[in-house]
Order: structure tokens, then C-alpha cells, then sequence
């Protein structure tokens, strides 16, 4: 079954987001709770398993477009000078190294897309580590994102080549911010408004991959979008009431994403891809 947040919000009534998404694939799928939770647990390991091949500062992608620039963040990281602090830092860090991974050609959880593959993770693996979040309440917060994830892929789109980034790196923004704020203590209801203020800050993104390759500017907007989703988090957290209803704002971005021409949506023809010296370089096959 599809539900939009609002029907999510309503499921979940005065318990649990979690509980919820989980009741739901259990039935779904026939499977017992104890299965379901055993399965998102294997997904979290692969997320963990990703971050350290990722982190590896010898690795390359067959490009060298990517690969071995999560060592480096993480370098600083380490030496306490990352800006935004150490939670954000090591989300980031670990956004990259998975982004990385998945550019290196390694395995990834496509969290909801193999090219937004990093900011889910980054942001529960940092909470696990700087936060005292129990592997039992991550695999929750992942069930949390699940069911952000499923609503705005069947009500807008999670494919960059159909909305573009908005709707890849967006996607997996608002479904880290929901997470994020479930872990906080967030009712459903922040949870769905995190999730709409971290597609709000990103709406319109366009998706505009240098050489068609899912590496500039995919790493880096894996990146940039844990920042997002900490905000969007932080301000639900605050008591600040999302003022636009959150599907309302999943459908402008299927608007939005519709709106889109071709060259910004995935074909490498415009954006960052179009740059005059990215364009020379992978003339030259120098890239
Ligand atoms: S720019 Fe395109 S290919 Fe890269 S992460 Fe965004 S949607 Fe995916």
C-alpha cells in the first residue's frame, strides 16, 4: 500500500512512525516483524561496510573523477577543525565516503537512489557514533525514512533523469530529516514537516552529471544535503510548524521536477555538466 504523510502522520496516530512503517511491510510482504527488522539490520550493516571501503584514501573511481577526498575530509574531521562541528562533520564525512563507494563502483544502499546514496547513512551513522543512538532505534529511524521515501516516490519521483536532483538528492534529504527528528523524540508530524522543509530547500535542484557519471556533482551534493537535513530537523525540533502541508510540498516538486527541461535532467547537457572547461576536458579525455 502507498500512503501520502498525512495518511502516514494519521497511521501512526499516538504512537510510533516506526512502528507503523513497520506494522505496514510486515504486512506487506507476509513477513514476521522480527524478519522485517532483520532485514533493514542488514541494510544498516551494509551502510556501515560502505563508509569504511569509502574511506579508504587510496581508493579511485575508473574515471578519477572521484575517490580518496573522504580520507581527506575525514583527516580534519579528525583534527577538530571540521566548522559545523563534529555530528554534522562526521555526517558529512561519511555522506562522501559512501557516495565515494558507490562511484568507486562498490556497494551502496540505494537510500533512495545509488546517486543520493550518502546522506541517509552520514546522518544516522553519525548519530549512532556522536549521539548514543542504539542500532536497534537506527534501524527505527530507517523505517522512518522508508516511509517518507515511498511517499514521494509515488507521489512525485525519485529519479533524477524524471525530476531531476531535487528529487534524488532531495528525497534523501527529507527522509534523513525525518529520521533525524524521530530520533529526537519528534512526533510524526515533525517528522513529515522535516521532511518538506528539506525538499523546500532544495526544490528545483537540478540533476547534471559532468560526463553522464554519477560523481560531480553527485559527491558533493551528498554532502551538502546533510546540512539540510539537520536544519530542516533542528527547526521541527524548535516548534517551528511547517506552513505549507508537507504532500502539498512533495507535489510542487513533481511540478517543479515536470517543469524541468531535458538538459537538467539527468543527460549531462546542462548544469555543471555544460561548463566550458569540464567540457574541454572530457573532449581531451582528460577528465
Ligand atoms: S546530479 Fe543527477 S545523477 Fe547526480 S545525484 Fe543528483 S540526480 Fe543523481
Amino acid at each position: 500500500m502507498d500512503f501520502t504523510l498525512s495518511e502516514w502522520v494519521n497511521l501512526a496516530g499516538e504512537g510510533s512512525l516506526a512502528d507503523a512503517a513497520v506494522k505496514q511491510q510486515a504486512e506487506e510482504t507476509g513477513m514476521t516483524v522480527e524478519a522485517v527488522r532483520a532485514t533493514m539490520h542488514s541494510h544498516l550493516c551494509c551502510m556501515q561496510e560502505a563508509v569504511q571501503s569509502g574511506l579508504d584514501e587510496k581508493l579511485r573511481s575508473v574515471s578519477g573523477l572521484s575517490g580518496g577526498q573522504a580520507a581527506l575530509f575525514l583527516k580534519r574531521m579528525q583534527e577538530g577543525k571540521l566548522l559545523g562541528g563534529r555530528l554534522l562533520g562526521k555526517a558529512e564525512v561519511y555522506a562522501m565516503a559512501t557516495a565515494e563507494c558507490n562511484a568507486c563502483m562498490g556497494k551502496i544502499v540505494a537510500a533512495p537512489t545509488a546517486g543520493a546514496c550518502g546522506i541517509l547513512p552520514g546522518t544516522i551513522l553519525a548519530m549512532m557514533e556522536e549521539s548514543d543512538v542504539s542500532e536497534e532505534q537506527a534501524v527505527d529511524a530507517l523505517f522512518v525514512a522508508a516511509a517518507v521515501g515511498q511517499s514521494i516516490a509515488t507521489q512525485a519521483s525519485i529519479s533524477g533523469a524524471e525530476g531531476g536532483c531535487q528529487a534524488e538528492c532531495g528525497s534523501a534529504a527529507a527522509m534523513a530529516a525525518a529520521a533525524l527528528a524521530y530520533l529526537e523524540g519528534g512526533t510524526p508530524q515533525q517528522c513529515a514537516d522535516a521532511a518538506a522543509f528539506a525538499i523546500m530547500n532544495l526544490l528545483g535542484l537540478v540533476c547534471d552529471p559532468v560526463g553522464g557519471l554519477v560523481e560531480v556533482p553527485c559527491v558533493y551534493r551528498n554532502v551538502g544535503s546533510c546540512g539540510v537535513a539537520f536544519t530542516a530537523a533542528d527547526m521541527v525540533l524548535s516548534g517551528i510548524r511547517c506552513p505549507i502541508a508537507p504532500d502539498e510540498v512533495i507535489l510542487a516538486m513533481k511540478e517543479v521536477g515536470d517543469a524541468l527541461p531535458a538538459s537538467l535532467r539527468e543527460t549531462g547537457d546542462g548544469g555543471c555538466a555544460a561548463c566550458a572547461s569540464v567540457r574541454a576536458r572530457l573532449k581531451a579525455n582528460t577528465l
